[in-house]
């Protein structure tokens, strides 16, 4: 795919190099227009990484240094480092159970009472569990929900991805399934938060609405913001794959097809890590397998890893996010999240491209 990708995106390519390659691009509001339709939002921001988007939305939310902001603890160090890098404290949320990806509704209750300026949920390898009764805590307690779907570009909800998160960020990092080498997208219906972030990205300047499009206008510094632009040269390969986001969708499908069969003979007594029930796509990232104990956990990873197939939970050691030297010794760990750390298996759809089809 990365070949015939990189093919039908030299036109875009040429075209973003012809207009200088930066992040003000015509390619960039191309992406960001393509991105608003595949994603039914109203805006859709490119930005430099799936990183800066979630800092984007931290600012656009209003998160100040020193508040907390709550994030749940299945999520990878970079769900968290966002937080500090905008110089907020990460609360750490637990899971309901050690087969869900979702917050528990004591942990988005707790949060709310330690007053979080707002919520970042981690739909790990596609998964969104979350449940009705902690969104509804949230709301109750007017605290923005940002949704980081870096793992679930394809995450579509029955009530609508953006009626239930203020933002939803998504990363094209090129392990991701949509690529751009480097980028992010931040996503909203929330007019007031798509123009903090076009100020968060582009040097603190006001945002206008030019054709429909939300662009940033007038002096640098107005507010404060830095430069968060998305390369254009990222952004032309990603539009050629957004103009076949239907091939893609396909081949992960089929890709999901292949995985399930290599899950099921390299292991048996596991079942699926859980999806709420108003799931219409699955967010199509990876597979995640919840073993009965971590031993059965660990046969099932070598029996992968026998069969050649790269596993997430191995590569990346997955553990609670707070273990990550940078958020220092934690009050209070989360012992579901220990506990579903031990017992998942996880891989990429990806790790299942050079297997025979079944
Ligand atoms: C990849 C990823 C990020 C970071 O995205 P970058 O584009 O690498 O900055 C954040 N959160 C999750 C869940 C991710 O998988």
């Amino acid at each position: 795919m990365a070949d015939l990708s990189a093919l039908s995106a030299a036109h875009y390519v040429e075209r973003a190099i012809a207009d200088g390659g930066s992040g003000n691009s015509s390619i960039v509001l191309e992406l960001e227009a393509r991105f608003a339709v595949f994603k039914e939002a109203q805006f859709a921001l490119c930005v430099a990484s799936g990183t800066s988007a979630l800092i984007a939305a931290c600012k656009a939310v209003g998160v100040r240094p020193g508040e907390l902001v709550g994030v749940s603890a299945i999520g990878p160090a970079m769900s968290g480092q966002a937080i500090l890098a905008v110089g907020a404290r990460p609360l750490f949320l637990d899971s309901p159970s050690p087969s869900s990806f979702g917050i528990s509704i004591s942990a988005a209750a707790d949060a709310v009472e330690r007053g979080v300026k707002a919520v970042i949920v981690v739909p790990m390898w596609g998964y969104w569990d979350e449940q009705p009764g902690a969104l509804a805590v949230l709301r109750r307690g007017g605290v923005p929900l940002i949704a980081d779907t870096a793992q679930a570009p394809f995450l579509r909800l029955g009530s609508g991805l953006l009626k239930t998160a203020d933002i939803a960020c998504l990363s094209l990092h090129a392990r991701k399934p949509l690529r751009a080498g480097e980028g992010g997208v931040c996503l909203t219906n929330n007019r007031q938060y798509a123009e903090r972030m076009v100020s968060a990205r582009n040097f603190g300047q006001k945002a206008q609405l030019k054709e429909g499009h939300l662009v940033p206008s007038g002096p640098f510094g107005e507010h404060g913001g830095a430069n968060l632009k998305m390369n254009a040269l990222g952004a032309a390969w990603c539009l050629s794959q957004l103009e076949n986001v239907e091939a893609i969708r396909a081949r992960l499908g089929q890709l999901r097809a292949r995985g399930l069969e290599a899950f099921h003979a390299a292991g048996s007594d596991w079942h699926e890590v859980a999806q709420a029930a108003e799931v219409v796509e699955h967010g199509r990232y990876g597979i995640t397998a919840i073993c009965p104990d971590s031993a059965s956990a660990a046969n099932l990873v070598s029996g992968l890893t026998g069969a050649g197939i790269e596993v997430d939970t191995q590569r990346f050691a997955y553990r609670p996010m707070y273990e990550a030297r940078c958020f220092g010794p934690v009050d209070r760990p989360c012992p579901v999240a220990e506990e579903l750390t031990q017992v998942a298996v996880a891989c990429r759809l990806e790790a299942f491209a050079r297997l025979p089809v079944p």
